[in-house]
């Protein structure tokens, strides 16, 4: 039977029904991977033997009848930034070739709790500053529509895996859209969850105010469900918040009546393909006929958010990415005259151009003759977008908004202008930038059948209007579909 082109959803009910064996289901993804990772190049490392264990001892528990959570027995890929115990996590770097993490980030801690099994580690952007997966040390990923295309970035191998059958589900990280923009790119479901809502503890950092944890998968369902797993308070990341636990997919509804969803008209501008645009205005008219009320808002600083997104981010990279330095982890350069010259070789070998790019404008931005023109005022800027966005929520549920201004482009199109590839994360930065959760669903594809993405933008921890809203369309559209490969 095959089974990597089912959701999540589906697989956990024949596992619970035993119309399946989780080693049954892991040995089915990993057959998957081996037909097709020559041609996606989605991980960085596979996590075979162990994941084939950890599904037998889910297996004995399924069938000593205890009651697990649907994740468990379920195969999930991993993004290379996230610590993963005694499994090599490069964040896609030379600079981590070899760095074994001793301990678990807290989302893994609970993935294992649940008994997910860990199918491997995905590839990415170098330490997620990209949008692509071109800047990763080791491979470029492809589109698994179309292998002459990137899947986005930064996760771009957790968005390609799921698309190709190659994971059920995995996780990824959104400093400024790299869950959501890969998701749109490869045609699966991303969320970014609120800032503070899923713990920080183990990912390793890019922009540490920006930076979240969220799922990748085929469905809302499946999101929903990995969703209430990792989220939470814990008190090993300082900007976690605590709530009361919500069990997403239990509450999900797809009554959308009354749902009033504003359209930003920033966001429809100069730059956005017209196959794009038309297909998120129908999509938003698919929801107006359920009954949803649509208004258009506006968000004038949304000029603005590309550069406070890449000053802010930048400059917390430089600060991050000290620690870097061949001494405490990972890479050191084989050749050196003394401390400061091996500090300085192992920077140089063991970065590529990409980080080292950010750290250059992050040290100037923060360095004192130019710190007041563009960091304090990119920070100024942070508020003042936030500010639109929080007034806005006062009358309207969920905003909606193309997730990227095109769809997937080719390997290679944008790596040598970082300015063309900044400005595909015009519509997701600013949502970092003001901390709230949002997420990319799947709502057509353009000429090349390549997939848009709608992106629904909620008030801070309103993630489950979010998926309410996304599910209620994603009836009215139609559940996943698998591209030939
Ligand atoms: N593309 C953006 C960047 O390069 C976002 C990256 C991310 O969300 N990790 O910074």
């Amino acid at each position: 039977m095959e089974l990597y082109n089912k959701t999540l959803s589906e697989l956990a009910l024949m596992l619970r029904e035993k119309k399946i064996s989780s080693a049954e289901l892991t040995k089915s993804i990993f057959d998957r991977i081996e037909a097709v990772e020559d041609k996606i190049e989605a991980y960085v490392t596979l996590n075979k033997e162990n994941a084939l264990k950890a599904a037998e001892e889910i297996d004995k528990k399924i069938s000593c009848g205890e009651d697990l959570s649907p994740l468990a027995g379920i195969p999930i890929g991993i993004k290379d930034n996230i610590s993963t115990k005694g499994l090599r996590t490069t964040c896609s770097s030379k600079m981590l070739e070899n760095y074994v993490p001793p301990f678990n980030a807290t989302v893994m801690n609970k993935l294992c709790d649940a008994g997910a099994v860990i199918t491997g580690k995905l590839n990415m952007d170098e330490f997620a500053m990209g949008s692509s997966t071109e800047t990763s040390y080791y491979k470029k990923t492809k589109n698994p529509y179309d292998q002459t295309r990137i899947p986005g970035g930064s996760s771009g191998g957790s968005a390609a895996a799921v698309a190709a059958g190659e994971a059920v589900a995995a996780l990824g990280s959104d400093t400024g859209g790299s869950i959501r923009q890969p998701a749109s790119y490869c045609g699966v479901v991303g969320l970014k969850p609120t800032y503070g809502s899923v713990s920080r503890f183990g990912l390793v950092a890019f922009a540490s105010s920006l930076d979240q944890i969220g799922p990748i998968g085929k469905s809302v369902e499946d999101v929903a469900i990995i969703q209430s797993v990792i989220n939470g308070y814990d008190k090993m990341d300082g900007t976690s918040q605590y709530r009361e636990y919500t069990d997403y997919k239990a509450n999900l509804k797809s009554d959308v009546k009354g749902l009033k969803i504003g359209i930003p008209k920033e966001y429809f501008g100069v730059g956005i393909d017209d196959n794009v645009k038309s297909s998120v205005m129908n999509a938003v008219k698919q929801l107006e006929g359920e009954g949803a009320i649509i208004k258009e808002i506006s968000l004038p600083s949304t000029d603005y958010a590309l550069s406070s997104y890449y000053i802010i981010s930048s400059a917390e990279a430089s600060s991050n990415l000290a620690r870097y330095d061949g001494v405490k982890y990972g890479f050191r350069a084989e050749n050196y005259d003394g401390l400061i010259d091996m500090y300085e070789r192992t920077r140089s070998e063991g970065f590529g151009d990409e980080v080292k790019r950010r750290i250059m404008l992050g040290t100037f931005v923060l360095s004192s003759g130019f710190y007041d023109a563009y960091y304090k005022k990119a920070k100024l800027l942070q508020r003042r977008i936030s500010n639109e966005f929080t007034e806005n929520f006062k009358d309207i549920d969920v905003i909606a908004t193309p997730t990227v201004p095109t769809t997937a482009f080719k390997i290679g199109e944008h790596f040598n202008d970082p300015v063309k590839m900044y400005a595909t994360d015009i519509c997701t930065v600013t949502i970092n930038i003001a901390g709230l959760p949002a997420m990319s669903i799947p709502c057509g594809y353009d000429n090349n059948g390549l997939p848009i993405g709608l992106q629904l933008i909620g008030d801070k921890f309103a993630e489950q209007t979010l998926l309410n809203t996304a599910y209620a369309y994603e009836q009215l559209k139609g559940g996943f579909k698998l591209p030939t490969l």
